[in-house]
């Protein structure tokens, strides 16, 4: 074991011998150092979230920056893994504890265990997927899974996609396609080549108020700026509004400005708001419009028997957006993008002669670098292969609805108590906006601020803060699925009774 193998004592080696610990190869010695490596690492890692009972440990900002800041960077000679291990137990200890039931601020899961055994077989074989000759056999499990998942969202035969970083980069790629086709159909401009056309400063995309900021940033890196977003005002569910959707769509037209696009959010980041998509899609259809759905949190529906309802319309979409490092419990990063017709994917085509030839294209031999706005690319398929074959699909189905429904109980919960103003009294997934409101404070947005910080430094709770019509609420994200209703009555308690504490002394603890 390599652990007994101290630099020290070991006789003096070539250089052959100590490369030859550093790298896992052919010889046993390569294989012993690995299987060292991750025992001790592994071991660590279960100590952590053994010996961490809260979901953060309340130390201030300044003492962990502190801490960080002290740390040895690297010494010329090097160090024992276990030595540096403790380094990483330390900054483990001071970080946000994902895997803890009361985490439940961000649209940040607890991974999956068969994930994070798929993530060693990621690292450890380093494959990537751009080039058929750095992927083979990976290539074509990523292409099964993304055929697999594009039928189950009931898109056509002639569907096709890709794993990406995530919903920013998904969404991206949606709204470059999008553009770029209108741009080759409309003015029969190619804006690989040419770059935008004469009249781009005319292009709109559509989405609602409450779309991720994802849609915006795309249209500035996409050479149209933010301004070519037009905002659709939302209904009191947060849901994009069809009228007005059509009224912002006869001002375009009056204005002589172009409509290319229109983004559907299939839960919103807020309060998992699903906008009406078989309406967006019929409105898309006749407008002419490319219809992209950011579904990065309501994806997760696709494998829930109760709530899989709730998607019909994604399958009309021209384009969708899901993320796996949300609600189907992935290590980050894990997204995928999917389009209705493959062929818009040559809108990305590049050939390298390094890389993927057309000469290969035309063997037969597949390139992924095709499809992706990246080169070199993680084997993320993997890890979403070896959860879903591992947990089942009606296992994966029950985790999400069991979340959905834990947030109708948290509703119901505080409407029971006077304490408590929902916003979304009716979630559509497991976000829940509320504000703590006490009786004699008028102002309570300083009081849902103190809250939030309470509770975080405290380690009772790690919860999200937002702003709803000017107004600071508290927010919670029930991802995951061990999160019980009693586990909630406890933290509601505690905001009671901090509510009550903070008022009494005017607003400090
Ligand atoms: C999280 C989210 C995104 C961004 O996805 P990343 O994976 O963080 O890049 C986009 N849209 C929605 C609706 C989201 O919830």
């Amino acid at each position: 074991m390599l652990s007994a193998i101290n630099k020290k004592t070991l006789p003096e080696s070539t250089h052959e011998d100590a490369f030859d610990r550093l790298f896992i190869h052919e010889k046993i010695s390569g294989q012993q150092a690995y299987l060292q490596a991750v025992d001790d690492t592994k071991k660590m890692i279960a100590d952590t979230i053994r010996v961490m009972k809260v979901p953060y440990c309340g130390e201030s900002a300044a003492s962990i920056e502190e801490m960080i800041r002290g740390m040895r960077m690297a010494t010329e000679g090097g160090e024992d893994l276990q030595e540096v291990l403790k380094d990483v137990e330390k900054m483990l200890l001071h970080s946000i504890q994902v895997n803890h039931k009361a985490c439940i601020a961000h649209l940040h899961c607890p991974p999956l265990i068969p994930a994070l055994a798929a993530e060693m077989v990621i690292s450890a074989y380093n494959q990537s997927m751009d080039s058929w000759d750095q992927s083979s056999a990976a290539t074509y499990l990523e292409e099964e899974l993304i055929q697999w998942l594009c039928r189950r969202l009931g898109l056509e035969s002639r569907a096709d996609g890709t794993f990406t970083s995530g919903g920013t980069q998904s969404n991206y790629m949606g709204l470059l396609l999008a553009r770029d086709a209108f741009c080759d159909k409309h003015w029969n401009w190619n804006v690989q080549k040419k770059g935008l056309p004469p009249s781009a400063g005319k292009l709109r995309i559509l989405c609602s108020k409450e779309a991720h900021f994802t849609v915006k940033k795309s249209a500035s890196q996409l050479g149209l700026g933010e301004e070519a977003v037009i905002q659709v005002e939302t209904d009191s569910s947060c849901r994009l509004s069809l009228t007005d959707l059509e009224q912002k769509l006869r001002n375009l037209k009056t204005e002589n400005l172009l409509p290319f696009a229109l983004v559907g959010t299939c839960g919103t980041t807020d309060f998992g708001s699903i906008d009406p998509l078989n309406e967006m899609a019929d409105a898309a259809r006749t407008n002419g419009l490319w219809f992209h759905v950011d579904a990065a949190y309501g994806g997760a529906l696709l494998l829930s028997k109760n709530e899989f309802y709730k998607l019909q319309g994604i399958e009309r979409a021209d384009s969708v957006t899901a993320d796996f490092h949300k609600l189907f419990y992935q290590p980050i990063s894990c997204g995928a993008f999917f389009l209705k017709d493959k062929r818009n994917f040559n809108y990305l085509n590049y050939h390298a002669d390094y890389l993927n030839p057309e000469e290969d294209e035309q063997e037969g031999l597949r390139h992924l670098v095709n499809k992706s706005v990246q080169t070199t690319r993680r084997f993320d398929a993997l890890k979403l292969f070896m959860s879903l074959r591992s947990v089942g699909i009606k296992q994966f189905g029950e985790m999400v609805d069991h979340t959905i429904e834990l947030a109708l109980q948290t509703s119901k919960q505080m409407q029971k108590s006077s304490g408590f103003t929902v916003i979304n009294p009716l979630p559509e997934l497991n976000a829940i906006v509320f504000r703590y409101e006490h009786p004699v404070v008028k102002d309570n947005c300083e009081l849902n601020r103190e809250i939030h910080r309470a509770m975080l430094h405290s380690g009772k709770a790690v919860l999200a803060k937002t702003v709803h019509k000017g107004r600071v609420c508290l927010k919670f994200t029930l991802l995951n699925p061990r999160t019980s209703i009693e586990d909630i009555k406890e933290m509601l308690h505690e905001i009671e009774e901090l509510g009550e504490s903070l008022h009494r002394n005017g607003g400090h603890l």
